[in-house]
């Protein structure tokens, strides 16, 4: 009965070595992802700065659309005017207008410039994103494989486990996997020394070495509260 749990005992500590192996993700992948994360970072605030940017002309270039069109009006209002005065006063309106246009110009300008640099930022951002893509693409095809293989081998320590159980008597199978959630891997020990608790190296009473040595039942560290098999020499 104990040699059968002992054999699920080492089903289980390949299992647990298998999902410490699964966790330990290639630091070239890793670092690929890392990257990539930057780059659309970056790549997100460039496209922001670009969109605020982009309004901001176009909301100058439909300025200056309407006034163009006012110095348009008071340029023909001037010319139908009937006196001297309203004439001045629309050639005034007029020059006005102008004026303000060549300053929103001027304004919009550098802005349209800034608005061509951060495009070229963003392109050259989208650029090496794009150059990145097949490598990452490749290492995850590769993660992927290495999980499928670890999830294949855990399936079938799970299945030989499964089957194991099925022999080992159900209160016994019980404490095993209470003293293992416990104690957080080994659950059934042997004696070190003839006389010690394999887990937790306590020197054992007599009582307990004797009715291990005898293998009647299940014997338990009085310290750790493990499962305690036959003495093996060591
Ligand atoms: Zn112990």
């Amino acid at each position: 009965m104990l040699e059968t749990l002992s054999e699920v005992q080492s089903l289980d500590l390949q299992r647990d070595a298998l999902a410490v192996e699964r966790g330990e993700v290639p630091t070239e992948l890793l670092a690929a992802r890392e990257r990539r994360e930057t780059l659309r970072r970056d790549l997100a605030k460039v496209q922001q700065e670009h969109e605020a940017l982009r309004r901001r002309v176009a909301s100058n270039e439909l300025d200056l659309k309407t006034l163009q069109e006012r110095r348009k009006d008071a340029s023909e209002a001037a010319l139908r005017a009937t006196t001297s005065k309203e004439m001045a006063q629309y050639q005034n309106q007029e020059l006005q207008f102008t004026t303000r246009a060549q300053e929103l110009e001027e304004d919009t300008l550098p802005l349209m410039e800034e608005l061509e640099g951060i495009a070229a930022a963003m392109a050259e951002l989208e650029e090496q994103l794009a150059a990145m893509t097949p490598e990452l693409e490749a290492l995850e095809a590769a993660e992927r494989e290495r999980l499928t293989v670890i999830d294949t081998r855990d399936a079938d320590l799970a299945d030989r486990r499964a089957r194991l159980c099925n022999e080992v008597e159900a209160g016994l199978l019980r404490q095993y996997e209470q003293v293992r959630r416990a104690r957080r891997g080994l659950a059934l020990v042997g004696l070190e020394g003839g006389k010690r608790c394999g887990g937790c190296h306590v020197q054992l009473p007599i009582h307990v070495l004797q009715k291990v040595r005898r293998g009647a039942g299940v014997t338990r560290c009085p310290s750790c509260g493990r499962l305690l098999v036959q003495p093996t020499e060591d």
